[in-house]
């Protein structure tokens, strides 16, 4: 699939600049331009991208701090610049534009929502957001932020596709510590995922199309991805095994959304050398990923490459009625009320209140 990636805010410029740069170490070229774009100048001049740099008149290249009502405001001000930088990026070819951002903080949380909307009404591709959820011991900023982003999110953008950012570090470990690994393996599975339907070699039936990833995000809400890989035989008999514990390993422990299984739609890909592929154990790991997800709209396809390995991944469709999703929407709500009002009696503070949308 070609794309453009807009990456907003210092976590959108950071993970938008790390898959931009798997793809273009893959030789993959699934991805046709990439832009980054900030209140904060000195988080922009870190980057190997193109920026914009957007407020200036009113943070003076300093940054939101922790407002994304602000962070919102100066997107919106701002807007025709950064679609006129735009402009030359989202050629013809770009089959969807991805818009990153760290939900937490202050301009991707705020900005990203602006844009995608703006991007949508301007633009007849989709427009995917990529959005990354604070880890449990981020502050109670943090988890409102993204609460009430991810609720614009999900009504601006065509899909959002969401990372959480205690899916890969270890116990112990601090999230910022962790930040780069972590943002290599979002690379890796939406580097892959992207350059899934860009394959040339090989092609036949069973080989995954663009269309694929497209009509498994059909539906909208919030989507997560799942990956993991395992050594293979040059023998596909040898490897029906290995298919089927890859697929339950990417919906389980390698997924960008934990506890979030239960999805209307899914896609699973299994990529490695064509002659090393197990039709039978393709099936079955496509009739688990079926059983597992309680989803009757499961596709798949092949992802011929050259590789040791084979690797699945498993991208889930409409994962919004998960546990995962609830319990974080629900600690975005109480932290809302503690930032509205932190001197309330904590009792009161457990009554449920809809979280406010950002616009
Ligand atoms: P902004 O620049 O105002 O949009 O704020 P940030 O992008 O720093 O957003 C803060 C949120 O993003 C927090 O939840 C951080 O945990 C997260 N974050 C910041 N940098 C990174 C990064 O490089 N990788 C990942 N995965 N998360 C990040």
């Amino acid at each position: 699939m070609k794309v453009a990636l807009v990456g907003v805010g210092q976590a959108g410029g950071k993970v938008t600049e790390a898959i931009a740069a798997f793809d273009d170490r893959m030789e993959f070229g699934a991805v046709r331009g990439a832009l980054a774009v900030n209140s904060a100048e000195a988080d922009l001049q870190s980057l190997s991208l193109d920026t914009v740099l957007i407020g200036q008149d009113r943070v003076k290249g300093h940054g939101v701090g922790g407002d994304n009502e602000l962070g919102a405001e100066v997107m919106q001000s701002d807007v025709d610049q950064v679609m006129g930088s735009l402009d030359g990026r989202i050629t013809a070819e770009a089959e969807a534009i991805f818009v990153v951002a760290g939900l937490g903080g202050g301009t991707g949380s705020g900005g990203a929502p602006v844009l995608a909307r703006e991007l949508s009404r301007v633009y007849s591709v989709p427009v995917y957001a990529l959005g990354i959820l604070p880890g449990r011991d981020e502050g109670s900023l943090y988890q409102a932020n993204a609460g009430r982003s991810l609720m614009t999110l999900a009504r601006e953008a065509d899909a959002t596709l969401l990372i959480d950012n205690d899916a890969w570090h270890d116990a112990g470990e601090s999230v910022e510590g962790a930040f780069d690994a972590i943002n290599q393996e979002i690379a890796r599975r939406v580097g892959l995922l992207l350059a899934s339907g860009e394959a040339t070699e090989g092609v036949g039936e069973s080989v995954v199309d663009s269309s694929e990833v497209i009509n498994t995000l059909r539906e909208g809400g919030i989507a997560a991805l799942g990956y993991a890989s395992a050594a293979a035989s040059d023998d596909s008999a040898d490897n029906i095994n290995t298919v089927t514990s890859t697929a339950r390993k990417a919906l389980f422990t390698g997924t960008s959304l934990p506890d979030a299984n239960t999805a209307d739609a899914a896609l699973l890909v299994v990529a490695g050398k064509p002659e090393a592929i197990p039709r039978k154990g393709v099936e079955r790991a496509r009739r688990l990923v079926e059983d597992e997800t309680g989803s009757l709209q499961v596709r798949g396809g092949d992802f011929p490459l050259e590789s040791d390995q084979l690797a699945a991944l498993v991208l889930l469709g409409g994962v919004e009625r998960s546990d995962r999703i609830d319990a974080f929407m629900e600690r975005a709500k109480q932290a809302q009320k503690a930032e509205n009002e932190p001197d309330r009696d904590p009792a009161e503070q457990f009554q449920n209140d809809e979280l406010d949308g950002l616009f």
